[in-house]
């Protein structure tokens, strides 16, 4: 799975599941695009990397994004494969809340608008590269929600599954796949970052295998997608979970 020269822009590798992904990629030859908000977080990831470009970016903020694309083909003048893997919830009031549209918006932008927009910027790059983008989703998008509070979370994820599959049809006749990965429960500061009540020790009597995930097991399963060696999959939902879809079913 040599990614020698490939260019890859990874959004959320300062933390987590993204983090370990631009590690990886790193170690398989890629020039690697880090994006993420929070300068120290990403610094600490960068210094394992072998000299990745480090754009500190909003995703969730239009003039951003197109930058984050603008640098890196400046830099490298190439795009080989997008990672849309930056996400976040938050806890609200759910339906009889008063919180409920502020919440909704602050997903929905960075979870779901975000992944159209980048994709759309990196599009006409990929299409010369016979490049390929991986969503990072959740198996939220299939499973009722754990919580009463975070429907939003549940909707863009399952919004992103669909995603997938429009973007697959319309650049698969350019020669783009388009995949997604629908992660179980996995170790990282996720539920931290999002103040929820919720830990990863709770979830996990949830899966079949009763285990949480790290998250270089995710990274392998993105850059399988992201390899040649997935040269027939496309408009795909990889899910990698320990069997809890089945135990939640
Ligand atoms: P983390 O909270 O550890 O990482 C989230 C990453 O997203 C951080 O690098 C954060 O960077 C970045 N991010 C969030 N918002 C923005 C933004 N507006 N602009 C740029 N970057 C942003 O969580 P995970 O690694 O677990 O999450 C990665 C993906 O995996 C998410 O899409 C999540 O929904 C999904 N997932 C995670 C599961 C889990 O159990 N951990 C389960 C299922 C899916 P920064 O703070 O620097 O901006």
């Amino acid at each position: 799975m040599s990614f020698k020269n490939k260019v890859v822009i990874i959004t959320g590798a300062s933390s987590g599941i993204g983090a370990a992904a631009a590690k990886m990629f790193s170690d398989e030859g890629a020039r690697v695009v880090m994006v993420g908000r929070n300068e120290t977080k990403l610094a600490a990831v960068a210094k394992r990397l072998s000299s990745p470009l480090v754009i500190r970016a909003d995703v969730a903020n239009d003039d951003d994004a197109r930058r984050i694309i603008n640098e890196t083909v400046k830099k490298f003048g190439q795009i080989d494969v997008l990672v849309n893997n930056a996400g976040m919830t938050m806890e609200h009031g759910g339906l009889l809340g008063n919180d409920i549209m502020q919440a909704y918006d602050t997903i929905m932008s960075i979870n779901l608008r975000a992944v159209v927009h980048l994709t759309s910027l990196a599009a006409p790059h990929l299409i010369k590269t016979k490049g390929n983008v991986v969503n990072v989703s959740s198996i939220a998008a299939v499973i009722p929600p754990a919580s009463q509070r975070s429907a939003s979370y549940y909707i863009s994820k399952a919004a992103l599954n669909h995603f997938t599959v429009c973007a697959a049809v319309e650049l698969g006749s350019h020669g783009v796949r388009v995949n997604t990965l629908s992660p179980g429960p996995v170790n990282t500061d996720f539920f931290e970052n999002a103040k929820s009540t919720l830990t990863f020790e709770a979830v996990r009597p949830l899966t079949l295998l009763n285990r949480v995930s790290e998250p270089e097991e995710m990274a392998d399963v993105i850059l399988y997608l992201a390899s040649d060696r997935a040269r027939g999959v496309t408009g795909s939902n990889y899910v990698n979970d320990n069997g809890m879809i089945i135990k939640r079913g």
